[in-house]
């Protein structure tokens, strides 16, 4: 039976868990979805910082070259008047003062000696002052570059950090330079003008942006070549060493390489030149650009894991309660479905087995009667092993047989015969055990398989079926009363098979039926059906007792015996009596009399039992209590009740005698037996009194034989 309320509960566990995991690898997806976005986030960031950056380089490149092209910068060169110099200074001053982004603006000569200068203190600062010590630049790495350059050309130096006297300024500023030299038309090199532009404050710019919701990041710039540049807390670090930019456990990272375009690597056209109106170069005329600046620039962002996860946090698990619900009602929705699936199949199955049930009832019950069909009787035999060939010595087979019903139907019609066939079969189950299977064999034939009996048991059941059906009274069609009588055969399982049971009870209802009918009939030879009777000899049997293995007339020898039986070890009763006769030894010697007890108990619980007796009668039990586990002077003295044989749910233990009492004369003949139900005790003032008056008898026709 399966009830629906577990496999609902089954299910949404099922949905349940389905539904966390569900949940978890959602969580997952979206974790990993975050970090791609945050790559491409910063990939896009990047890439626009880098074209602002390539502008602020350019826009450098035009300055230089602007510069390069004044004709006062070539006067000032060439004649180094003061008058000149100062007026080109002027000019230079106001030009550093408006552009911030340029720390240093100079003029310097061929050999790389400074003519002009102007330094600005911070990007910030207004203040923008013209050096008045002017340096020997003709060894750094900038000029030397230039140099080498053919006219019309422009460097653009690296990122480094500003060093001032060859001294690195702190905090470390992001520079680069742009080099422009001053040639003349004829090719003479005057010198040239040098911006150091600020490249650091724009960075800054760039790298507080790249991620305003994650609070706390590295951004590292770097190249093999040039070092290292790393913002970190608002400021610019630089090593010349490259970065180890091996991920670590305790950050996430980003990487990102950005490309220059391959044009802009060496030469570009600058358009720009030509619009400020100034320059002596022709718009749109090539100008080739020497740089320095990286081809490829590297950036890596490296986040604390702490600083990801609260980032993390907050762009995926502000909606996490709201995706769990949906994801969790959607797991228990597709769960409940499945419930309702699985307990149609179930229903769907439990129906097929019904079907299935009902119909093999159908074909394993008679029709008519109810009671098992022939197929229902081999499918249970099976049960009890009968097609195997092994002795079963406790199952029984009975054959029954109505007499002449065909009579009966002849005479009160063929209905009536069904309504007694129907009776019959309700009247014999009533008398059957559950373990005994009752079946019809066809017409007014029957078979009742008995488990757990011996012959002697099972031609004592047969023939109570054959009482019960002979003093019940029918009713036939329209009211009329009839009687019927049956003819019983009763075989053992001898071979095991039950063919061979069946062909000897069958034998065995042949002979009852020739017998004049009405009567049971025992297949089994041999078999006593007859128990001791008075005047019968006490055959010398060897018994079990608690005194060790007797025989019953070596025991006796020349005196009386009084057997008495007991249904059961310890109870009260039996014990009561068993006490009785132990204090009444005295009666038993006068009268030359041995007593012997029997219980169907084994040994273990007879000792047991005696040390009981000895304790409520207060002196010895010196007579020996027979252990007949095996039933064998039960059965001959006929002391089980017919209904006390042993079904397969019983032992032999439970098989409880009645309460008998034999009395044998010194030649071992029965002289007295008084059989009494279990629950009665004996009074052994009569059972004295017999034994007395039979003495007595004895003695007078001891003394008639004499005479
Ligand atoms: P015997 O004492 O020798 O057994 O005599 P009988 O008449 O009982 O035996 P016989 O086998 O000659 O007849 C059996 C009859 O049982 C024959 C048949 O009409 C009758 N019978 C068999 N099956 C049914 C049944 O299902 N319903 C009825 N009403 N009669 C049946
Ligand atoms: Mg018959
Ligand atoms: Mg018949």
């Amino acid at each position: 039976m399966t009830r629906p309320i577990p496999v609902i509960l089954y299910c949404l566990l099922l949905g349940f868990i389905m539904g966390v995991l569900g949940y978890i690898y959602d969580l997952n997806n979206r974790y990993a979805e975050l970090k791609r976005y945050t790559a491409t986030l910063l990939e896009l960031e990047l890439e626009d910082a880098f074209v602002a950056y390539r502008q602020f380089n350019q826009d450098a490149v035009q300055h230089a070259i602007f510069f390069a092209s004044v004709p006062l910068v070539e006067r000032a060169l060439q004649e180094s008047e003061p008058r000149v110099i100062n007026q080109l200074a002027g000019f230079m001053g106001r030009f550093a003062q408006l552009y911030g982004r340029y720390s240093q603006v100079r003029l310097l000569d061929a050999n790389g000696f400074e003519v002009i200068r102007f330094d600005r203190s911070s990007a910030s600062s207004d203040e923008v002052l013209r050096a008045q010590i002017l340096q020997d630049k003709s060894s750094r790495d900038y000029i030397q570059r230039a140099k080498a350059l053919p006219a019309g050309s422009v460097y653009v130096g690296p990122l480094t950090p500003n060093q001032e006297n060859g001294e690195l300024v702190e905090p470390h500023e992001a520079t680069f330079r742009v080099v422009a030299p001053i040639d003349t038309a004829d090719g003479t090199r005057l010198g040239y003008f040098v911006l150091n532009a600020r490249a650091g404050d724009f960075l800054s710019t760039v790298a507080r942006n790249l991620l305003p919701e994650v609070t706390d990041y590295d951004l590292i710039l770097f190249d093999d070549r040039l070092g290292t540049w790393r913002f970190s807390q608002e400021e610019w670090f630089y090593s010349s060493t490259a970065v180890d930019h091996e991920p670590t456990g305790d950050t996430v990272n980003f990487a990102v390489t950005l490309a220059s375009d391959t044009e802009s690597g060496n030469s570009q056209k600058v358009e720009e030149v030509g619009r400020m109106g100034l320059a002596n170069l022709e718009a749109n005329t090539a100008v080739h650009i020497a740089t320095d600046f990286v081809q490829d620039i590297n950036f890596l962002i490296k986040i604390p894991v702490d600083a990801w996860n609260v980032y993390q946090t907050a762009s995926v698990d502000s909606l996490n309660s709201q995706r769990m619900v949906t994801i969790l009602s959607r797991a228990l929705s597709a769960s409940l479905l499945l419930a309702m699936a699985t307990l149609l199949y179930i229903k769907r199955l439990k129906a097929k087995h019904q079907e299935h049930k009902e119909l093999s009832r159908k074909i394993e019950s008679d029709h008519l009667t109810g009671v098992l069909s022939r197929a229902g009787l081999d499918a249970r035999l099976e049960r009890f092993g009968t097609s195997d060939g092994q002795n079963r010595p406790s199952l029984a087979l009975c054959v029954l047989d109505i007499d002449h019903f065909k009579a009966i139907n002849d005479q009160y019609g063929h209905s009536t015969g069904d309504m007694v066939l129907v009776q019959l079969a309700k009247l014999l189950n009533g008398e059957l055990r559950d373990t005994d299977l009752f079946a019809r064999w066809g017409g007014e034939e029957f078979l009742i398989v008995l488990h757990g009996v011996s012959p002697q048991v099972a031609y004592k059941v047969a023939e109570r079926y054959r009482r019960v059906v002979e003093q019940f009274t029918f009713t036939g069609e329209a009211g009329g009363a009839l009687k019927i009588t049956l003819s019983l055969g009763v075989a053992m399982f001898n071979s095991g098979l039950f063919e061979d049971a069946f062909t000897a009870a069958d034998q065995a209802l042949y002979k009852a039926k020739n017998a004049g009918r009405n009567q049971v009939c025992l297949h089994e030879q041999g078999v006593s059906l007859q128990s001791i009777g008075l005047g019968d000899t006490l055959p010398n049997l060897e018994v079990l007792t608690d005194r060790g293995t007797l025989r019953l007339r070596e025991y006796m020898g020349t005196s009386w015996l009084v057997l008495f039986s007991h249904p059961k070890d310890f109870t009260p009763v039996c014990t009561t009596e068993l006490a009785v006769v132990a204090r009444r030894a005295k009666d038993w010697e006068v009268r030359n009399t041995k007593v012997i007890a029997l219980s169907v108990d084994g040994l273990g619980a007879h000792q047991q039992w005696k040390d009981d007796i000895q304790a409520l009668a207060g002196c010895a039990v010196d007579y020996p209590i027979i252990a007949d586990t095996e039933l064998d002077l039960a059965k001959l003295f006929d002391m089980l009740p017919e209904d006390a044989y042993i079904t397969n749910e019983r032992t032999v233990e439970e098989a409880q005698t009645v309460r008998g009492v034999f009395i044998f004369a010194p030649d071992a003949r029965l002289q007295a037996s008084l059989m009494y139900p279990m629950s009665v005790g004996r009074n052994f003032d009569d059972i004295t009194r017999l034994l007395d008056a039979l003495q007595a008898r004895w003695r007078d026709s001891d003394s008639a034989a004499k005479r």
